[in-house]
């Protein structure tokens, strides 16, 4: 895979709204493209849009005759499979327009406050930046519903680890790490990632820190309109709102200068990435052959 992205003359100067994003570059070049030009409303894109088919996911239970096929789906997690539920089509234009909103506000705000927004903020910001817009009655139940949907229906099978739409992180809580444009929890992480430097030097850094609610929600209206309307797919390279443990603490690291291979399984080829198992750092959360409907995951380390 290249690691070369040739859209970026299409964002706005200075703007990088998915640097520490989990995609392919291909997925994101259709996201930068979505994001700057009008709603779609091609026939052959509504078409990619599935009704609901909420019985026949592939789920991991240890006791499913399905295992086998569990884990070449999972193999092959950025390929559309049987049995992937999608987005409802009449969803689609409150899908775009939500994302559209929420973009608006990150570009208010910055990317790296947007890292560790509140739900009720960023209404509020509708509310009061003409620039980003009040958020409709549509756009919020959109993202109440998605918030509050079991996402075992399309195949996601960890813990939800945020039960509020509305939690929020204190600033006593929280520490901007220098440089990245992320956050950590005090405590724990911050200690955890403080060694992890000191241990391994100034080559490996920080590349996603706390994602509040919003932050993940973003991140996962992108991966669902890359991957059009496909929620399974989505949810196998990114835990949907409320479920990443990005919002309780654990971290994603990576080799400075790798840039996006940093968020692909060649992380697990680089010097740093075996010293990081070496030292006893790397408590992989979402391990090669893991049940929780999700790919392997080298670069995140897992805290709580
Ligand atoms: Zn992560």
């Amino acid at each position: 895979m290249s690691g070369q992205l040739t859209h970026r003359s299409a964002v706005a100067p200075g703007y990088m709204p998915f640097d520490d994003m989990d995609t392919t570059v291909r997925e994101f070049a259709d996201s930068i493209e979505l994001m700057t030009s009008p709603v779609p409303r091609s026939i052959e894109y509504l078409n990619a849009f599935q009704p609901h088919r909420f019985n026949e996911v592939i789920l991991a239970t240890s006791a499913s005759p399905d295992r086998q096929s569990y884990l070449s789906k999972m193999a092959s997690f950025e390929n559309s499979h049987r049995a992937d539920v999608y987005l409802g089509r009449d969803r689609y234009p409150v899908l775009i327009s939500s994302f559209k909103r929420i973009d608006r506000v990150q570009n208010l705000v910055g990317h790296g406050n947007f890292n560790v927004i509140s739900f009720d903020e960023m209404l509020n910001y509708g509310k009061r930046y003409s620039s980003v817009g009040e958020f409709t009655i549509q756009e919020r139940e959109f993202l109440e519903e998605l918030f509050v949907a079991n996402a075992r229906r399309y195949g996601f099978l960890g813990d939800k680890v945020i039960t509020e739409l509305t939690a929020s992180i204190p600033k006593r809580d929280r520490k901007k790490v220098d440089q990245t444009g992320h956050f950590l929890y005090r405590g724990e992480s911050e200690a955890l990632y403080k060694k992890l430097r000191a241990d391994l030097g100034d080559n490996i850094v920080l590349t996603s820190g706390i994602r509040s609610v919003v932050k993940q929600t973003h991140l996962f209206l992108a991966k669902t309109i890359a991957s059009k309307g496909n929620l399974s797919k989505a949810s196998r390279s990114l835990a949907p709102p409320g479920h990443s443990y990005h919002g309780v603490g654990d971290f994603d690291v990576g080799k400075v200068g790798f840039g996006r291979k940093n968020f692909t399984e060649e992380f697990a080829t680089t010097k740093e990435f075996h010293m990081l198992v070496a030292l006893g750092y790397v408590d992989i959360r979402y391990h090669r052959e893991n049940m929780f409907g999700v790919r392997y995951e080298p670069w995140h380390i897992k805290v709580v």
